[in-house]
């Protein structure tokens, strides 16, 4: 993953002639911290734990990103995911910088109590390294509203009663009731979507009747598929952990939700389907391809095979640069991660400023705002590319580059 994203910031710092000390600073990361914290099991005894936050650069403002809770949580995944994070929130027009973090750990081995523990004593370890106006974590992989609203509580638990109030937009992704954002659950599939429109716009493409396939069905991969069934697109493929389905008639999304939410969280056994193979399924007879689950999906030994017109990244890095070579080359169209699946981030920046502002956004104020940031990013990226002659992930990383480039120019580097 990092030797991905930094090949990708090579290209772009080339294509753009990134200022040399520029490049330098933004080529490392600001500050790696790990820590190591013990907590008490359910059956007394005491285990430690390993965390990670990540800080790459914060020239924009606050460090911003996930906290994942995963065994494959290491400092090199914190770090190549902060990168990314400074590219998204610069593209997005955000005022934030790139931040990522978590703990090596499998989240089902533990009870719930386990889990509020852990999360907790994590959140006291990293300390003031946190902060509403200093790095602000969200969801990731394996973590949740609930587990927000722990790190919430024991943050703003630790500093002084009267600042409480304060301190409770230290992550976004939060419950409702305790300060999240109605529509955050589906800000990021909602931006995917999105996007889509903007690219349909811009190639005089109808979405009514489009098919489409999408690989994970979870926050992400579901709500796009909500948002494109609800423009009349048709979903015919989906896989995920536990296999591939197939009808070519159509799979309504709705349906398998519910499926999913009765089923271990799982598709598999979701009637009037075709089991197919999984290495089938990038190579299905779609218009759209919507990767939506884990990096690196799409390489060299498939990228040939596909029949898409679009692929829309809605997972980080879902296609390796070898992969995406091929693509370029056959003419196939991608929405780079860092504008595709920015609803996300640009929905935490809103409840961060609701929170900050003591406010309360309705949900289709919220939509409304992912809508018309994503569709400047969209906007800035595709005029960024016929700038540059290049193609739109570079052109979008060229638009991130220059913003903070302008930054630095601006303001210096201290003394
Ligand atoms: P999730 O945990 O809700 O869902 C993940 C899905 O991927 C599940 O359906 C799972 O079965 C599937 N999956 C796991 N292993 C798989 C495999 N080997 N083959 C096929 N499918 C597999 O996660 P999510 O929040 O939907 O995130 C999905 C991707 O989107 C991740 O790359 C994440 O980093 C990225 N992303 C998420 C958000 C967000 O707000 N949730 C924002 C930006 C980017």
């Amino acid at each position: 993953m990092y030797e991905n994203v930094m090949k990708q910031f090579n290209h772009a710092a080339d294509t753009m002639n990134l200022d040399k000390g520029i490049r330098k600073i933004l080529a490392s990361t600001n500050s790696e911290i790990s820590v190591h914290f013990p907590v008490k099991m359910d059956d007394g005894s005491i285990e430690v734990f390993n965390g990670y936050r990540v800080q790459h650069n914060n020239a924009l403002g606050p460090y911003k990103g996930g906290l994942r809770f995963h065994p494959a949580v290491d400092i090199d995944t914190a770090r190549a995911l902060a990168i990314w994070m400074t590219w998204k929130t610069a593209l997005a027009g955000l005022p934030f910088g790139g931040g990522k973090g978590g703990v090596t750990i499998d989240p089902k081995k533990y009870s719930m109590g386990e889990l509020e523990r852990i999360t907790r004593r994590f959140t006291y370890a990293l300390g003031e390294n946190i902060g509403p106006d200093v790095d602000i974590p969200a969801p990731d992989v394996n973590t949740n509203p609930q587990i927000m609203a722990w790190i919430a509580d024991t943050f703003s638990s630790t500093k002084s009663p009267s600042t409480r109030m304060l301190n409770l937009h230290v992550v976004t992704g939060k419950p409702i009731g305790s300060g999240g954002l109605k529509g955050r659950d589906r800000a990021t599939g909602y931006g995917v979507v999105s996007s889509i429109k903007y690219w349909a716009k811009l190639k005089g493409v109808n979405l009514q009747g489009k098919t489409f396939a999408v690989q994970g069905f979870g926050n992400v991969g579901y709500w796009a598929s909500h948002f494109m069934m609800e423009l009349g697109a048709k979903l015919i493929a989906v896989q995920d952990a536990s296999g591939t389905i197939f009808n070519e008639e159509g799979i309504d999304a709705e349906a398998l939700h519910n499926h999913v939410g009765n089923h271990n969280g799982v598709i598999k056994g979701f009637p009037d389907t075709q089991k197919i193979d999984n290495s089938e399924f990038y190579s299905i007879n779609c218009d759209i391809l919507i990767p939506a689950a884990l990096s690196n999906q799409i390489t060299i030994d498939n990228a040939a095979g596909v029949k898409a017109m679009l692929i829309a990244e809605g997972a980080n890095g879902p296609i390796d640069t070898e992969g995406e070579k091929i693509l370029l080359e056959r003419g196939i169209d991608i929405l780079p991660d860092i504008l595709c699946n920015a609803g996300g981030v640009t929905g935490s920046y809103y409840e961060w400023l609701q929170n900050k502002r003591s406010e309360n956004y309705n949900i289709d104020t919220v939509l409304k705002m992912i809508d018309e940031k994503l569709g400047e990013a969209f906007e800035k990226t595709v005029n960024s590319a016929n700038k540059y002659n290049t193609d739109w992930r570079t052109g979008a990383y060229c638009v991130a580059l220059e913003r903070i480039q302008q930054t630095y120019k601006e303001r210096g580097v201290f003394p």
